[in-house]
C-alpha cells in the first residue's frame, strides 16, 4: 500500500485551538507526523522560540526565500507574512511520514493547486461564541487585534465549504483521535494507492492466464 506521507492541511480559526490539537497529535504519534514550521515575519509571542513555534524573519529574509522558490506558498495575514518551508516538507513526504501544514485558507488553496492530493481539515470551535471567548481568554493580543481576527475569522468562514472535513474542537482528546482516524484512513483511499491497484490488477491476469 501507499508508502509516501500525505500531505495535510489543517486550517482553522485563530483561537480555534488548533495549535494545542497539533502538539496532542504529534506528541501521542511522533514516528507517524511530522510538523512542518512556517517562517513569519511576524514577531515573536511571549514562549514562542526561533526555530519551534516558528523560524521569525525580517521581511526582507522573507522577500529573499520567495524570490529563491524556497516557500511551498505564503500570504499575508493581518500585516505580516507566513510561509510554508519547501525542504523539510519534500523530504519528510519521501521518508513515508504524514506532513501537517497548520495554515491559514490562502495557503491552504494554494497548496490544494500545487498538490492536488492534499488532504484538508478545517478545525472549528463549537460556536462562534466560544471563538471569542477563547480569543479574549489567551490574554496575548490586543483588543484590536482580536477585532481583526474575528473579522478574518468570518471571512474565513466563507471558505469552510471546500475543506474535505471538519473538525470540532470540543474535547482535545476526542480530536486528537479523530483527526489520526481521517488521516490514517485516508492512506487507504484508491486514489493513492494506484500502484498496488494495477499490480494485483496485472498479477491476477498471468494467474487467470496460468
Ligand atoms: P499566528 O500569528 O496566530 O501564529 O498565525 C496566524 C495564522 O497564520 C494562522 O491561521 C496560521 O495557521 C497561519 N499560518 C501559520 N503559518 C503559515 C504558513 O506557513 N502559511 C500560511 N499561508 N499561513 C500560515
Amino acid at each position: 500500500m501507499e508508502t509516501k506521507g500525505i500531505l495535510t492541511v489543517v486550517s482553522g480559526f485563530s483561537g480555534a485551538g488548533k495549535g494545542t490539537l497539533m502538539h496532542a497529535l504529534l506528541q501521542r504519534y511522533p514516528e507517524r507526523y511530522a510538523l512542518s514550521i512556517s517562517a513569519t515575519t511576524r514577531k515573536p509571542r511571549d514562549g514562542e522560540a526561533d526555530g519551534r513555534e516558528y523560524f521569525f524573519k525580517t521581511r526582507d529574509e522573507f522577500e529573499k526565500m520567495i524570490a529563491k522558490g524556497e516557500l511551498i506558498e505564503y500570504a499575508r495575514y493581518v500585516e505580516n507574512y507566513y510561509g510554508t518551508p519547501r525542504a523539510y516538507v519534500e523530504e519528510m513526504l519521501e521518508s513515508g511520514r504524514d506532513v501537517i501544514l497548520e495554515i491559514e485558507i490562502q495557503g491552504a488553496m494554494k497548496v490544494k493547486e500545487a498538490f492536488p492530493d492534499t488532504l484538508l481539515l478545517f478545525v472549528t470551535p463549537p460556536t462562534a461564541g466560544e471563538l471569542e471567548r477563547r480569543l479574549t481568554r489567551r490574554g496575548t493580543e490586543t483588543a484590536e487585534v482580536i477585532a481583526s481576527r474575528l473579522c478574518r475569522a468570518a471571512e474565513e468562514a466563507q471558505g469552510m465549504d471546500r475543506y474535505d472535513y471538519l473538525i470540532v474542537n470540543d474535547d482535545l482528546e476526542t480530536c486528537v483521535e479523530e483527526m489520526h482516524s481521517i488521516i490514517q484512513g485516508e492512506h487507504s483511499r484508491s486514489f493513492r494507492n494506484t500502484e498496488f491497484i494495477q499490480k494485483i490488477k496485472e498479477d491476477l491476469q498471468g494467474l487467470k492466464g496460468e
